[in-house]
């Protein structure tokens, strides 16, 4: 019985076989904290583990996937792959400068099938979608936004820059275009309650996304909100905790959403708090066994049967 659509399951139904992500930079920035949309970025994020950019060297799109394919099919055997552009805002940039480097990753290897874009809901301008959604008539193309607060007063608070009317336009224009699109949130910014945690699962079902990327709220040193924590702490999610809730919170996501991660994750060198000392493997398999014990799965509050996916 499967009990959480998982993303390694549709990525096999998807594409015949496994396909692993090589995660790549492009050598953007963000205009949340240059100034364009505010400055200093989101109070959650590490400002100082931002490339100066005239310091900064990055690899060529070539290097690093040539690098990430090594690595891979020599750990994993893996055979296909996903150009994961995941370092800041990866639309940040003059549209045909965007095309060129996106052709330049999906044409590097003939085993990439596709890629996913990790932006901000407010760098998607049509132009961008335009030259996007043509991408896609050749390679399979994933946007993912970070909604991260589904509340327009936590989203100002931590200095986020748009409000979620700007997401939803940003969803609603990108699935017009026939694009998938991941919704990535953060569970427990500082105020929200348990209660309106839960209110999460209804806004992403009423999203049309076909992932999500669900993170509990982890610290990282250096950013503006570990400091705040340090001067008047608030409470993060402990293991057993998160374990408990995100296993309620998938009882009342659509079965039909694919969940593309089930928690955050931070280096332990590079983390605030909190600390769970468990490896990614044993925390997954926590949470199925809490579904198993409760004999639950994704959806289930729906009535709906176990998942077949
Ligand atoms: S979290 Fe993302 S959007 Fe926010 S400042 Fe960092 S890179 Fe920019």
């Amino acid at each position: 019985m499967f009990r959480i659509n998982s993303f390694g399951r549709w990525l096999r139904q998807k594409f015949g076989s496994p396909v692993f992500k090589i995660s790549i930079d492009g050598g953007f920035t963000c205009p949340n904290r240059d100034g364009t949309v505010a400055w200093g970025g989101c109070t959650y994020c590490n400002n100082d583990s931002f490339r100066p950019e005239s310091a900064g060297h990055v690899e060529t799109i070539e290097v690093q996937i040539a690098a990430g394919i090594a690595y891979l099919s020599e750990r994993f055997r893996a055979e296909r792959f996903l150009v994961y552009w995941q370092s800041f805002t990866n639309t940040y940039a003059p549209v045909d400068e965007l095309q060129k480097l996106y052709l330049q990753a999906l044409d590097a290897d003939p085993r990439i099938v596709g890629m996913t874009v990790g932006t901000r809901p407010d760098c998607v301008e049509e132009e961008k979608l335009e030259m996007l959604e043509d991408l896609a008539r050749d390679h399979y193309v994933c946007m993912e936004y970070g909604l991260e607060s589904i509340f327009d007063d936590t989203l100002s608070k931590v200095n986020r820059g748009h409000d979620s009317a700007c997401y939803r336009d940003a969803v609603s224009r990108t699935r017009r275009r026939g694009l998938d699109i991941c919704s990535h949130v953060i569970l427990g910014l500082p105020g929200e309650t348990r209660e309106q945690l839960m209110a999460y699962a209804p806004v992403l079902n009423g999203l049309g996304v076909q992932f999500v990327k669900l993170h509990h709220l982890h610290l990282v040193k250096s950013s503006r909100m570990a400091k705040e924590f340090e001067a008047h702490p608030f409470p993060l999610f402990e293991f057993e905790d998160w374990v408990t809730f995100i296993c309620s919170f998938l009882e009342h996501l659509d079965p039909a959403i694919v969940v593309q991660r089930l928690f955050g994750w931070t280096p332990e060198e590079h983390l605030v708090g909190p600390h769970w000392r468990k490896n990614k493997p044993e925390i997954y398999r926590a949470i199925l066994h809490e579904l198993e014990r409760r004999d639950s799965w994704q959806g289930k509050a729906f009535g709906c049967p176990p998942p077949g996916f």
